[in-house]
Formats: structure tokens, sequence, C-alpha cells
């Protein structure tokens, strides 16, 4: 018999994860290589946060905290929730897990039954088609167009929905994508979801800081207040504080349903580290200063990383409202052959010659369930990124 689990053997490892690990390979084996797999801010996590840790630690703060987050930071995100995005949530309503990942595979295993069905938009971060599987449900894929901005359709989503959909997934700013539905948008999904009262709907806010230009940010809950009562509205402070290391992620949701996320981690994972927690309090009441001087950092490089794609022979690039990837497409590059004689069949492909040639790693869309792209991560340096994309473009002009 096999060791593995029927559940896990439906499951893919993160092809984000193994690329970052491929390229880290490379690197040691003494390859000239540029990573642009990795979702990670390149920043620091800001002082002010790591001294409340340092703080924590010496004040003793070392033990057990309730499963699902200590009180101190469950009112710093009803803060949040309150000051941000004009959301009311009692302490009761919330939620705190080691990172966004876990909180969300926490709402799945809480509520999905074999044969329950999770609608995901295409292109999706990697994660969501395989949690909704190991927590014994079935991903239904859904196509966001390029012409769509990646952006999933009212008409797409009422033909998705059937009898056995529990939850829809949204996911704005996108990862991978950095597509943000507006306000309109929003609305028009609403309007599908309020024909259907068994879909609940999970919005992956992780990205809500990174937004560009004039676009306004807003969540699913805030703009369709009657849907509340069915969302779990998730949110982490990985991304907006720098702190993806630190392993902290909330969400804020009905109550029913916060107290089964809470029995899942009380019997796997337990609370989150106590020091992240008080490093999290001060991430979220504390100084926002210094998220406006990166974002507009993030919004240089999206327009340099932008521009370089566009220029590259076959590439064409969308110009993402927010996070920190673009998505381009290599329509015009398949079918052409390699110096070395390899055929261009598919983004797979591309990312693994790309790799060869050049050493440059990106994401090949295939991961994300939306071909022929491929993503890449600006989330470092303007000097790298120049670097990156000139390797791409002399990658792309050597196609025959
Ligand atoms: N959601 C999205 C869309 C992400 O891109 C990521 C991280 O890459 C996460 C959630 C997970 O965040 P965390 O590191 O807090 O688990």
């Amino acid at each position: 018999s096999s060791l593995q689990s029927s559940a896990l053997a439906r499951v893919k490892p993160s092809a984000t994860i193994a690329v970052t690990a491929q390229a880290r390979k490379l690197k040691a084996e003494g390859r000239d290589v540029i990573g642009l797999g990795a979702g990670e801010p390149d920043f620091d996590t800001p002082e002010n946060i790591k001294q409340a840790a340092i703080d924590a630690i010496h004040r003793g703060e070392t033990k057990y905290t309730d499963a699902d987050g200590m009180p101190e930071l469950k009112k710093a995100i009803v803060a949040k929730f309150a000051r941000e995005n004009g959301l009311t949530y009692d302490v009761s309503q919330i939620h705190v897990a080691p990172g966004g990942k876990p909180v969300i595979f926490n709402a799945l295993v809480a509520t999905l039954n074999p044969g329950d069905e999770v609608i995901v938009p295409a292109p999706y971060w990697v994660s969501y088609p395989d949690m909704v599987l190991l927590a014994g449900g079935e991903p239904v894929t859904v196509v966001g167009e390029e012409k769509d901005g990646f952006k999933l359709r009212p008409e797409v989503l009422e033909a998705a929905i059937t009898p056995r959909t529990k939850w829809l997934i949204l996911n704005s700013p996108s990862n991978p994508t950095g597509a943000a539905y507006t306000q309109a948008e929003l609305q028009a999904l609403a309007d599908v979801l309020r024909r259907h009262p068994h879909v609940w709907v999970l919005t992956d806010d992780m990205y809500e800081h990174l937004v560009y230009g004039d676009f306004e940010y807003t969540t699913i809950a805030q703009i369709a207040p009657d849907l509340i009562d069915r969302t779990l509205t998730v949110n982490g402070v990985s991304k907006a504080y720098a702190m993806t290391g630190w392993r902290i992620g909330y969400a804020g949701g009905p109550k029913p349903l916060i107290d089964l996320m809470r029995k899942v981690a009380s019997q796997t994972t337990s609370n989150p580290t106590s020091i992240s927690q008080w490093a999290a309090v001060e991430a979220l009441n504390g100084t926002q200063d210094f998220i406006p001087e990166r974002k507009a950092a993030f919004e240089k490089r999206r327009d340099l990383v932008v521009s370089m794609l566009n220029q590259a022979t076959g590439l064409t690039c969308a110009t993402p409202e927010g996070a920190f990837y673009v998505y381009p497409s290599i329509a015009g590059l398949i079918g052409k052959t390699t110096e070395s004689g390899v055929v261009i069949d598919g983004d797979s492909t591309f990312a693994a010659e790309l790799l060869n040639a050049e050493g440059v790693a990106v994401v090949q869309g295939e991961a994300f369930g939306l071909s022929p792209y491929f993503r890449i991560s600006y989330a470092t340096s303007d000097v790298v990124l120049e670097e990156a994309c000139t390797r791409i473009q002399r990658f792309a002009a050597s196609l025959r």
C-alpha cells in the first residue's frame, strides 16, 4: 500500500516554492541566477515592529496564547478593519493563524465535505486549488481572460455555480496577475451572489495596500454589506509590512464560521508565535508611514518592468493595478526555437529555457491555471529588475 494518503496524492507541491528552490540550487552551484519567482517584498521589516517583538520577549510574552490569537491582536485587527475597510467586526469574529495560508486552509477544512465545490478564478494563486483538494473539496476553475483584465466576469461566475458550490474565492489585487477589482466589478459579482444564498465568499486581500495610480481599493463586504454574513475577509501582515517570515495572517467573518476555524486551530497548530503576534500588534497600531513610500517604489518598478517587457520581441505585458507581479503573454513566441534547438511549445518550456540560457527564474503560467503566460515578481531592486528584463529581451530576440 502507498505511504501517501489519497487526500495528499491529489495535491501538487507549490510551483513557486519549487522555482525558488531551483534558483537557489543553481546559485549555490555558482551559476549567475536572478530569481524572480518568490512573492516576497525585498524590504526589511520596519524597526518599530522588530522592537515590539524584542520587547515582548523581554516582558516574557513567550507562552501559549488563545489558539486563534490573543485579545490584544484581535482588537488591533478589529480597529484595522474599521479604519481601512469600513467593516465592523467584534473580537469574537476574528481569527489569527500562522500566515494567510493557514487562515484559508482552516476555513476550507472547517467547512468542506467531499464533493463540495469551490470556485477558483484563474489565473489563481497556486495554493487555492490544492488546499481545496487537501480539505476534501473540488476546485472548479473558471478563467478571467486577459481581455477582461484577468478578472472574473459575472456571467462566468453565474454559469459556474451549482447546488454543490460552497465557496467563491476572490483575490484582489491578484497573485499572479496584479489585477484588482473596481467597486463596480465587485458589485456585479455581488449581484450574482445575491441570487445564490448558499454560496460563501472568501476574499483574500493580502495585497490591499499595494494598488497604484488612482485605483481605489475596496473589499466585497464593504461594498455589499448584505453579504457579510457569508463573507470571510482574509488579510495578513506578510506583504504590507514585509513580515513574510513572522507568519501572521488573520480574517474577519461570521461568528459561526470563526468558531469552527478556532476548533481546527485548537487541534492542529495552536496559536501563532506569541512574539510575532506582538509584532503584528505594532504593525497594525503603529505608524503606517512607510507604506506609501514602499508602494511608490513598487509602482516605479512595475512601470519599469512592464515597459521593458513590452519592448521584448514576441512578449506583451498588461499593466496591472496592484500587487508586485506582472503576467506577460508569450503567445508571440510559441513555435519558435532556441539556439540550442528546443521548440518553445508552452510557458513551462519557456521558463525552463529562459533559466537555462539566461539564468532568470520566472514561474510558468501553467502553475496558475492560464497559459501561455509567465509570472514575474518585481519585489526586487531596480538594478536587478533591469538586468533581468535585459536578459529576457535578449532571450526573446534569440529565438528563431
Ligand atoms: N494569499 C496570497 C494571494 C498570497 O500571494 C500569499 C503569499 O504568497 C498568501 C495568501 C499567503 O500569505 P502568508 O505568507 O501570510 O501565508
